[in-house]
């Protein structure tokens, strides 16, 4: 089978050729957390909808306590949610509570704790001056009916789904959660907790794919660990496909001998084989898979030792994911020009080596790392607890106190 030899820049750039953007669907407010906007969202309202008052104190005409202390009587009270029942006439007091509306004919409110309750609350001593507007907050102060709040592309996070709760933006467009298949492959994986036999080993890449699909955004779907068979991997392929957005497949791709995800793969999708000049992860398959209706569906095909499926998920997949869901750039996680604390070794191979470390930010300011554990794509174990991914070009590696580029893992 021919390979395709590329960069992991090349290697992205394919995929996410083959990832586009899922159509928008109407989604309600309540399920928009994560989900980016597929219109503008221009408010129908002003908020707040009419002045109100910023404190709990008394509503007065600024110009009535130029002089103070001042005693003013107190002819009414509007708590939030009421309305007053009749204006403020000069040398008047209102008592008004946070978020009540200003009554007409009030142009300021005075802190209830700069005031003396006086007659039972019939009247107040004022020891205060107001300027006019002071503590009002005026009708369309945060966001003026007609005004754009947020625009395409959005990201509804809690404190936005919070805005678009004030605007009465119900439901929206939005570009939804991609469904995403997970798979494993292979007749040596366990995953039900049973007693290993000879050659067997627990099963962890479909955990592991499943949360970090999740912690995507995306809705990660799971279909099993496939025994190395043919008819049993087209059936959970095609599966897969008729119900979800894409497919994600680890284990079968690698550059060994007869391969059954290879031989099922290369039948009924159209694949693309690659041959990414990193360690690790160098194998990686990508294509699509038709559905009956001839609609095609992104398959991305794992490495299956699991480091290297942590590693190309990182790299490949979840910028897919972030692409298809509405995000822009950066795709990738957030990097940081960092500093290396100790030597960052590797060798000389034509390939970006990517290491898993520890790292964090100093009190320089700037983010250090350090040499971290075994670095074999089997163990899985030193990479589980690293926070940062470290790209080395092709060389030997970076000297300590050198800066070197990171991938931020968590967030
Ligand atoms: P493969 O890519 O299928 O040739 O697998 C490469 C290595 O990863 C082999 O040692 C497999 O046993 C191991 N492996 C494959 N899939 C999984 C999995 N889901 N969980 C843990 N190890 C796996
Ligand atoms: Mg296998």
């Amino acid at each position: 089978m021919d390979r395709l030899r590329v960069s992991i820049v090349e290697a992205r750039e394919l995929v996410l050729a083959e990832c586009p953007r899922l159509a928008p669907v109407t989604v309600e407010l309540a399920d928009a957390i994560g989900r980016v906007l597929a219109v503008d969202i221009v408010s129908p309202e002003d908020v707040p909808p009419f002045a109100n008052s910023a404190l709990d104190g008394y509503a007065v005409l600024a110009a009535d306590v130029a002089t103070v202390p001042v005693e003013l009587p107190v002819v009414a009270e509007i708590a939030a949610g009421a309305a007053a029942d009749r204006p403020l006439a000069p040398g008047e007091a209102i008592r008004i509570m946070t978020g009540a509306p200003v009554p007409a004919g009030a142009d300021a409110i005075v802190l209830v704790e700069r005031t003396e309750r006086l007659d039972g609350g019939a009247r107040v001593r004022i020891h205060e001056t107001v300027r006019s507007g002071q503590a009002v907050r005026g009708a369309g102060d945060d966001i003026a009916v007609g005004s754009t709040v947020f625009t395409a592309g959005t990201v509804v996070r809690p404190a936005v789904a919070g805005v678009l709760a004030s605007v009465n933006a119900r439901s929206f467009p939005a570009v939804p959660a991609a469904r995403v298949a997970v798979l494993s492959t292979g007749d040596e994986l366990i995953d039900d907790g049973s007693p290993l036999g000879p050659g067997q080993i627990r099963e962890s890449n479909k955990t592991m794919l499943l949360a970090l699909v999740a912690e995507t955004g995306a809705t990660a779907v799971d279909f099993g660990v496939i025994r190395d068979d043919e008819a049993a991997l087209e059936v959970a392929l095609r599966a897969a496909t008729d119900t979800c957005d894409i497919v994600i497949t680890s284990g079968g791709v690698s550059m060994g001998d007869y391969d059954v995800v290879k031989a099922v793969l290369s039948r009924i999708a159209e694949m693309t084989w690659l041959e990414i000049a990193i360690k690790p992860a160098k194998p990686f398959a990508f294509g699509r898979l038709r559905r009956a209706d001839g609609r095609p569906v992104p398959i991305l095909g794992l490495p299956g030792n699991p480091v290297s499926s942590l590693v190309s998920f990182e790299l490949l997949a979840r910028p897919a994911l972030r692409q298809m869901m509405g995000h822009t750039e950066p795709l990738l996680r957030q990097s940081i020009v960092a500093v290396a604390d100790t030597p960052l070794r590797r060798s000389t191979d034509g390939k970006v080596h990517y290491q898993r470390l520890h790292g964090g930010f100093g009190a320089d300011g700037r983010y250090h790392v350090s040499a971290g554990g075994p670095q074999g794509s089997h163990q899985l174990a030193a990479s589980a607890v690293a926070n940062a991914l470290a790209e080395l070009p092709d060389g030997d590696g970076v000297a300590a106190g050198s800066d070197v580029l990171v991938y931020l893992l968590s967030s």
